[in-house]
């Protein structure tokens, strides 16, 4: 390889006390592709399309970030009460960024709301809030806990963790609810709940709800990472 992988991660967009509004991105991401040996490109929530086909032109791999919720008339629904939705200009650059990203062969890894984007983008649909829509008993969210997901044997996901049962962390009240085109449950909560999703062609794109940049100090959780660099890293070969 003659230079490592590039990743571009999507900004989160706040507003922070003093300086006013600005595009972030969570450390944890950023470590966590550098752990994996790829270098991490922030995105801050560009809108226009030659400038995303531009800068797409130079990546190799994408990785899409978590965050609150997407506007749930993108999939054709009124918005729950419980739904709290990211802000505009994020909501705007992610669907941009992603359209533009569907229409190359770019390796994907959807993290949580990521997870949420690519099922939409590909004319899936959300479960707008598991508390009140899903009979559960497994605790999702709000602060971080841990519950077990069974994962598809055969599936891309199982040959990246090396498993079939894992534990996972949970911060999530949305979930996948119907699957987008090209994509297929790939880890279930005992409940029944969507934990990850991939796509069923050759092409690297994989989506999952819960949050591995937050405990890479897990081989399995990190192996997510390495598998989008390898994949971004092929690609470009
Ligand atoms: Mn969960």
């Amino acid at each position: 390889m003659s230079r490592p992988a590039l990743i571009g991660l999507n900004a989160d967009i706040r507003k922070l006390p003093r300086w006013g509004v600005a595009a972030t991105a969570l450390l944890t991401y950023v470590n966590a592709i550098e752990q994996a040996g790829g270098v991490p490109l922030i995105i801050p929530a560009l809108t226009d399309r030659p400038a995303l086909e531009a800068a797409l032109a130079h990546l190799d791999g994408l990785l899409l970030t978590g965050g609150l919720d997407i506007s749930p008339r993108l999939y054709g629904q009124r918005r729950h009460p419980a739904t709290r939705l990211a802000a505009p200009r994020r909501l705007a650059g992610d669907r941009a960024l992603l359209e533009a990203a569907l229409d190359t062969d770019i390796p994907i890894l959807g993290i949580c709301m990521g997870c949420q984007w690519l099922n939409v983008a590909l004319g899936g649909d959300l479960i707008q809030d598991i508390p009140s829509q899903v009979g559960t008993e497994i605790v999702h969210a709000p602060r971080e806990t841990f519950h077990p997901v069974r994962v598809q044997a055969g599936s891309r996901l199982a040959a990246i963790l090396g498993r079939e049962e894992l534990e996972v962390n949970s911060s999530h009240h949305q979930a996948i609810g119907r699957l987008g085109r090209g994509l297929r449950a790939v880890a279930w909560a005992p409940d029944g709940v969507i934990e990850a999703a991939e796509g069923e062609g050759e092409r690297f794109l994989l989506a999952v709800q819960w949050h591995p940049e937050r405990i890479v100090d897990r081989p399995e959780h990190l192996a997510l990472f390495q598998a989008l660099v390898a994949a971004a890293g092929e690609r470009r070969e």
